[in-house]
């Protein structure tokens, strides 16, 4: 059972600073699919290189099958890494690029042959197995790389940001091949990557890091559902949360301008966060006396949704609006000019709450 632990594991590059990585606890199923996200220098490629063995641990252990990995070579570990740059060797085809772990390793020529010529029929490499790198599409040489971490038949599969270099439309159809044939092949995969949208399409569950330490892993619904702190609900979801300080508690509920939404649970601080998604606000009129007014900044038609990106007019006694804009869902139809004047409430069992202090989720 090929599992991966991280218990307590910690880098440390510079004594005076910070962790790279902090006391990460996490553990990874057999045949899991993991991706750790988080924004950038937040420590996932650090936590992953510590797997495969290409970064030391400086306290905690890292555990492969139950194993102590720490202190093992890489290529004693059973972990197949794949690199943002494909690190293909250039002056060799395909097939050779492929080949050329398994040859090192002493793999038998037959052996080596069957694997090579699956990895190629799963990843539809058969019609460029001669050629080299310089020779292929972006999209092509990270198959081809994605093909060198399949013929080894390793435990673990190690994937850092192995989307980047490609072009938008590819990058999504890629995304479901790499989904797809992870779990075809049933094996343990941790994929690091800073795109929000690739961790909620691609993971079962997703480990969010921020500052070297672990925010939340869960599944991508419930990170999006359930966040336990703002920077969780800020960081996924797109457009993102919008998220109101010092809201103001009277009575169990929370004054939204004029409107009272009230709390799920009972809080004794004054003020409270509010966090609303794009949806979790319904469109009202200049006649609502509960609605807030906001000017319109601009929208953006993507199609399948419609937003609206506005400011604050009205009066939201005390409170404010982090970054000074809602987002909000509008109907596809709807025609909003800069300038005009949008209400909106917020819709009661849509709003998330978090403590004014820790900024922790209160449910
Ligand atoms: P990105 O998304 O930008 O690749 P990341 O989340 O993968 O970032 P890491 O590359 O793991 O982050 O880096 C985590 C922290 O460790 C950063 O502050 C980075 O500057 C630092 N760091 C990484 N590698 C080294 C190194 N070899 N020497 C010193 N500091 C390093």
């Amino acid at each position: 059972m090929a599992t991966v632990e991280y218990l307590g594991a910690t880098r440390r590059f510079d004594p005076e600073a910070a962790p790279a990585v902090d006391s990460m606890d996490l553990r990874i199923d057999d045949g899991e699919f993991l991706v750790l996200v988080g924004p950038s220098g937040c420590g996932k490629s650090t936590s992953l290189r510590m797997v495969a063995g290409l970064e030391p641990v400086d306290e905690g252990e890292i555990r492969i099958a139950g194993a102590d990995v720490v202190g093992k070579r890489p290529r004693e570990r059973d972990v197949a890494m794949v690199f943002q740059s494909y690190a293909l060797y250039p002056n060799m085809t395909a097939r050779q690029n492929m080949a050329f772990a398994l040859e090192n390793a002493r793999v038998p020529k037959a052996d080596i042959t069957r694997r090579v010529a699956e990895a190629s029929r799963i990843l539809q490499l058969d019609d460029l197995l001669d050629r080299r790198p310089a020779n292929m599409s972006g999209g092509q040489r990270q198959r081809v790389a994605m093909g060198r971490a399949i013929v080894r038949e390793p435990s673990v599969f190690c994937m850092d940001e192995p989307l980047s270099n490609l072009d938008a439309k590819l990058r999504v159809s890629t995304r479901t091949e790499i989904a797809a044939l992870q779990r075809r092949l049933g094996v343990t995969t941790i994929y690091v990557t800073h795109d929000q949208t690739e961790a909620m399409t691609m993971g079962d569950r997703v480990c969010v890091l921020d500052k070297g330490r672990v925010q939340q892993v869960a599944s991508p619904q419930e990170l999006y559902e359930r966040p336990v702190n703002t920077f969780v609900a800020a960081f996924m979801g797109s457009p993102p949360v919008t998220l109101i300080d010092d809201v103001p508690v009277e009575s169990g509920h929370a004054v939204i301008g004029e409107d009272r939404v009230p709390l799920p649970i009972k809080v004794e601080a004054p003020t409270v966060i509010a966090g609303l998604r794009p949806d979790g606000w319904e469109l009202s009129s200049p006649e609502d006396p509960r609605a807030l007014e906001f000017e319109v900044l601009l929208t953006e038609w993507l199609g399948s949704e419609h937003f609206a990106y506005a400011k604050p007019c009205g009066d939201l006694r005390g409170a404010s609006i982090r970054g000074e804009r809602v987002i909000v869902r509008i109907g596809k139809k709807e025609t909003l000019s800069p300038g005009a004047k949008l209400y909106a409430r917020a819709i009661s069992g849509e709003v998330q709450f978090f403590d004014a202090v820790t900024e922790r989720n209160l449910c």
